[in-house]
C-alpha cells in the first residue's frame, strides 16, 4: 500500500513538473556564453590588460587571447603577426622592418616589445596616414598602454578570479601556427605547455582552445594532447577560403588553405572527430537577400549541435556601422541570432551590451 502511494505521489509530482514545463518553457537551457573578444575592445585597444579587466568587470564569461610569439619563444597576446596598426614600432624601431616593409612580432624579442606603447587599432588613409579603424571608439593618440606576455594574462583573470568570487574562463587562439612552424617555433605546443602549466589541462577546464588551422587543431588532438597528458576542448574556427586566413604546406611549398570543405553536407561530422565546437563567421549563419529583404539561415548550426559541436559565431559589435542591415539595433542583432539559430555562445567587443541584452532576452 505504501508503495503504491508512493509511486501515485511520484507520478502526480512529475505530472506537475511536465505541466508546468510547459507552461512555462525555459527561454534557454543556459544562456550563451559572452566571449570578449580581445577584450572589451569596443571600449579600450584590443588586447591590454586594461581591456581585459574591463571585459571581467563587465561579467564576460570567457575572455579571448589571440597568441603569437616573440623571437626568443615568448608567447605575447596580439592579433596580428605584426606590430604597425596597434603599437608605435615604427618610430622606436624605424630600421627593423622586412622586406615587405611590415614590423613582425616573431623579430622582436620580449624585452623590445615591452619598450613599445600599444594603441587602439589604426589603419592607413590613401595619403599613408595612420587613422582608427572605429573612429568612436577609445582615441589613437592615447597610448599608454603596453603588450603583456599569455601568462601575464592568465594571471590577470587567475587572480580576478580569486579576489571576485569568480569562474571567467580563457580563451586563446593560436595564431597561424604555419607561420610559426615555418619560422622554426612550435608555438601550439608552447600554448599547451603554458596551458598546463596555469592549471587548465581537462575537458571540463574553464578554456576553449581555438586556430583557424584544421591541419593544426587535428595535431593538437591527436599528438600533442596526449603526449602532454591532457585533453582540452578545442574550436575549429571557419574562414572563408577568398579571405587567404591560412597557409598550408604542399610538396615543400606553402599554399593557401582551402575552407571549401567546411561548408560540405559531411563537414560538422568531420570537425566533431577532432573539435568540441565550431567558430564561424556570424555571417556565414544569416544572410538577408539584397532585393527581396528576405533572410536565409545557413543549417551549419543545427547540423553542427546534431553532431554536439557548440556554435560561437564571431563576432558582435556595436559600432553603428557593424549593425547587420536586417536588425534596428545591437541588441536586435544578439535577439535575432540567439533566438534563430540558438547559438552556445558569441564573440563580442562589447561584454556589457551583449550580457544586457541576453539579460532581457531571458526575461522575456
Ligand atoms: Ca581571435
Amino acid at each position: 500500500m505504501k508503495k503504491l502511494i508512493l509511486i501515485i505521489v511520484s507520478v502526480a509530482v512529475l505530472s506537475t513538473v511536465i505541466f508546468l514545463t510547459a507552461i512555462y518553457p525555459p527561454k534557454f537551457k543556459e544562456q550563451p556564453l559572452v566571449i570578449a573578444h580581445r577584450g572589451a575592445s569596443g571600449y579600450l585597444p584590443e588586447h591590454t590588460l586594461e581591456a581585459k579587466a574591463l571585459a571581467f568587470g563587465m561579467g564576460a564569461d570567457y575572455i579571448e587571447q589571440d597568441v603569437v610569439m616573440s623571437k626568443d619563444g615568448h608567447l605575447v597576446v596580439l592579433h596580428d603577426l605584426t606590430l604597425d596598426a596597434t603599437t608605435d614600432v615604427a618610430s622606436k624601431f624605424p630600421d627593423r622592418q622586412r622586406t615587405d616593409g611590415k614590423f613582425y612580432v616573431i623579430d622582436f624579442t620580449l624585452a623590445e616589445l615591452k619598450q613599445l606603447n600599444a594603441h587602439e587599432r589604426t589603419t592607413l588613409d590613401t595619403n599613408n596616414n595612420r587613422i582608427a579603424v572605429y573612429p568612436n571608439r577609445f582615441p589613437i593618440e592615447k597610448q599608454h598602454f603596453s603588450i603583456h606576455t599569455f601568462a601575464e594574462e592568465i594571471e590577470l583573470i587567475q587572480g580576478l578570479n580569486a579576489s571576485m568570487k569568480k569562474t571567467v574562463g580563457i580563451y586563446p587562439e593560436i595564431k597561424a601556427p604555419w607561420f610559426h612552424l615555418n619560422e622554426g617555433k612550435d608555438i601550439s605546443l608552447a600554448v599547451l605547455q603554458t596551458l598546463k602549466a596555469f592549471g587548465y589541462s581537462t575537458k571540463s577546464s574553464r578554456v576553449y582552445l581555438q586556430s583557424f588551422d584544421a591541419n593544426e587543431l587535428q595535431r593538437v588532438k591527436y599528438q600533442l594532447l596526449p603526449q602532454l597528458s591532457m585533453d582540452i576542448k578545442l574550436v575549429q574556427l571557419i574562414a572563408e577560403t577568398s579571405w587567404q586566413e591560412t597557409y598550408e604546406m604542399k610538396h615543400n611549398e606553402l599554399v593557401h588553405y582551402s575552407y571549401d570543405w567546411m561548408f560540405e553536407e559531411t563537414a560538422m561530422t568531420k570537425i566533431a572527430k577532432y573539435a568540441d565546437g565550431i567558430g564561424p563567421w556570424k555571417s556565414m549563419l544569416i544572410q538577408q537577400d539584397k532585393n527581396n529583404g528576405k533572410l536565409s539561415v545557413s543549417d551549419m548550426v543545427k547540423k553542427a549541435h546534431n553532431e554536439g559541436l557548440e556554435v560561437h559565431p564571431y563576432t558582435f559589435r556595436a559600432d553603428p556601422e557593424r549593425i547587420a542591415s536586417f536588425a534596428t539595433s545591437y541588441e536586435d542583432m544578439v535577439k535575432i541570432y540567439v533566438e534563430t539559430l540558438a547559438i552556445d555562445g558569441l564573440f563580442t567587443d562589447f561584454p556589457d551590451k551583449t550580457k544586457q541584452a541576453l539579460k532581457a532576452l531571458s526575461e522575456k
